[in-house]
């Protein structure tokens, strides 16, 4: 008698070891026909795993992570399988699930239309309406090998040469004609594959490196219902609608140059203008909390480097100038944090615990080499600013200096509107990973990670456990931004250090008169300027809350005779510091105001005759319609109320 603990407490005892499927089905065939894969002790497994053992048994349908990476998974494979009747000689790459769908990368002699992909999709109804069955299989890493090398799939025999040399079995999943390397788990049959779209497809270089060849990548989704994909579908259209890199551009706060490089955007006065007021608040608050500016070098010898540790676990990561082997020329590099710099500070004296804690901020620039495939418009970039900080203390301040620093960040990006969309991750390290990952000792890991997670229970702080996300020094708080497509990127991170401080012999004198070494917190208040704007952009539709707004009110004279009188409340705005225009193309009235309306000023008003007269102005605010006549003072009153309140 084999027993299974069920999710809901229940507990379902079979006779003998049986397939998982074969469970599923004796519990119930709703579950069975909507389950996607299983959780056997909490490990995610293929439906086909023989249970043999009492374990704790829970079926995951397309409603959990698990079950839809599993359902789309299969649809890649359907995909896949479309592809190869359709084009026998395309090559195929990897075909994974992703945060909303799935894709597969197929080497093509050229990217598919759209003429192409409705030909595929149909193929692919055809795979589902046959119901095939997929059936997993196994074979030495010798045998997988050859296979592969047969079937003349050089990117599938690459993976799997990297996976014999564990000399593991290699696993398979086969469906009617089409076989793929693959893990798995997948569902039982292609018939549960109902509704699903090809969404596109771009170019993406083999393992993200332009140092190999660009295939053509065709992005998809897939669900149970079709019901399910219209919603999908819609929220897409919409998604495109606030997209960043989309209407970033034609709103021009940003553009990307070809001949300046991927992830190089180049920010134009508009996006400049958003970045220099966050700039400058971010500062200020900063200060108020007690913040000493710095202003750092962008670049320093290798030396430095090797101090940090940055040379040994984030050489690839920085854009070398020089020979890096080369030790009898000096090498320089651009820095990837300001960690390292932002140290010498701090040691530019001898310090005593009455120094402590010192707290450094710095709006910095940073440099880091990633492949051109992850680039997206201000999201993943290669040069960004971030208001950059670090805080050197004693033992004693930690919790009290990290709780400052969430509750720093929480303001601004409460401010700016964005913490409402905010996740918690708190980021650990991977004690199996590679050593070259991580400095210091399993027991200074455990006493950081066991420390963070104090603070963060004391503090209330729901997070999530992010493994092998830690920075190379120490766990970190990262908070979480999705953008308009759900994909994830860190805003914002509080990091505890207790290594770096000992390679750079930042000991301080203690009140006992002996030296001690702080603990050091890396941290940002409202992160990367760059990202920030992307998601602003995102939140707000390019609608920027007043206070934001590169330009605040457009001034639209009806006819030319109007202009002094426009131009002296211009004078009078401006000496409010209200960024304000006068709009004195010779174009009609409507067209004026339709343009103030497409380019998502906040403020819009008209002078004409009547106002002239009666010394007023006609208000047109985004928010809240028209406003009707106003007085000069009563609208300057309004828009400094306003943006006092900082509205959105
Ligand atoms: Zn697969
Ligand atoms: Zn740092």
């Amino acid at each position: 008698m084999i027993k299974l603990k069920l999710k809901d407490g229940n507990v379902k005892a079979i006779e003998a070891a049986a397939p998982a499927y074969e469970i599923i089905r004796q519990i119930g065939m709703g579950l069975y026909k909507a389950a996607c894969c299983v959780k056997i002790n909490g490990e995610v497994k293929d439906l086909r795993t023989v249970v043999d053992s009492d374990c704790d048994f829970e079926v995951c349908t397309f409603d959990s992570i698990e079950g839809k990476k599993t359902f789309w998974h299969t649809a890649s494979h359907i995909l896949a399988q479309a592809v190869k009747r359709l084009y026998p000689e395309a090559k195929l790459a990897i075909g994974p699930a992703i945060d909303n769908g799935f894709y597969y990368d197929f080497d093509v002699e050229k990217p598919f239309t759209q003429e192409e992909l409705d030909k595929i999709e149909a193929e692919m109804k055809k795979i589902v309406k046959e119901g095939i069955a997929l059936e997993q299989f196994e074979r030495s890493p010798e045998e997988a090998v050859a296979k592969l090398r047969e079937a003349d799939e050089p990117y599938k025999v690459e993976l799997c040469e990297e996976h014999a040399d564990k000399g593991e079995p290699i696993s398979f999943y086969k469906q009617g004609e089409f076989t793929d390397l693959c893990a798995g788990p997948h569902l039982m049959s292609t018939a549960s594959v109902k509704a699903f779209k090809l969404l596109s497809c771009t170019g993406a270089y083999w393992r993200g490196s332009e140092k190999n060849k660009m295939l053509s990548r065709v992005y998809a989704t897939a669900y149970p219902k079709a019901a399910e994909l219209e919603a999908d579908l819609k929220q897409r259209e919409d998604a495109k609608l606030r997209d960043h890199n989309k209407l970033g551009r034609e709103l021009e706060y940003f553009t990307t140059v070809d001949v300046i490089g991927q992830g190089l955007p180049v920010i134009l006065p508009k996006g400049a203008r958003v970045i220099q007021i966050l700039q400058r608040w971010v500062e200020d608050v900063e200060q108020k909390h007690g913040y000493l500016l710095t202003k750092t070098p962008y670049i320093a010898k290798r030396e430095l480097y090797k101090i940090s540790g940055h040379w040994d676990h984030y050489l690839d990561g920085m854009f070398i100038l020089g020979d890096p082997y080369d030790e009898t020329k000096e090498c320089f590099a651009l820095r990837p944090m300001t960690c390292p710099f932002q140290y010498q500070v701090y040691l530019n004296r001898q310090r005593s615990y009455r120094d402590l804690p010192m707290r450094l901020g710095e709006t910095s620039t940073l440099f880091r080499k990633e492949d051109s495939g992850e680039m997206h418009g201000l999201i993943r970039v290669r040069q960004f600013t971030i208001s950059e900080g670090h805080l050197v203390l004693r033992p004693d301040q930690l919790e009290e200096e990290f709780k400052d620093c969430l509750e720093l960040a929480k303001e601004m990006l409460g401010t700016v509107g964005l913490l409402e969309d905010c996740t918690f991750r708190f980021s650990q390290w991977d004690p199996a990973n590679p050593k070259n990952k991580y400095e210091g000792t399993a027991e200074q890991w455990k006493e950081a990670q066991d420390t963070m997670a104090k603070i963060l229970d004391h503090l209330g702080v729901e997070y999530t456990v992010g493994i092998d996300e830690a920075a190379f020094y120490g766990p970190k708080l990262d908070i979480q931004y999705k953008n308009v497509y759900g994909k994830e990127d860190t805003l914002v991170t509080i990091q505890i250090d207790m290594l770096l401080a000992q390679r750079f012999g930042m000991e301080y004198i203690d009140a006992d008169g002996t030296k001690k070494l702080p603990y050091i917190i890396h941290r940002t208040s409202l992160g990367c300027y760059e990202r920030t704007l992307a998601y602003l952009i995102e939140k707000y539709a390019g609608a920027m809350p007043l206070w934001l707004a590169p330009e605040q009110v457009r001034i639209v004279p009806v006819a030319d005779r109007h202009l002094d009188y426009c131009r002296d409340l211009a004078a009078k705005l401006e000496a409010a510091n209200i960024r304000c225009s006068i709009d004195d193309r010779a174009e009609k009235v409507g067209k004026k105001i339709r343009d103030a309306r497409l380019e998502k000023l906040p403020v819009w008003v008209t002078v004409g005759d009547r106002e002239v007269e009666t010394s007023t102005v006609s208000v047109t605010s985004r928010r809240e319609g028209d406003l009707g006549s106003m007085v000069q003072g009563a609208l300057l009153d309004k828009l400094l109320d306003d943006i006092a309140k900082k509205v959105r």
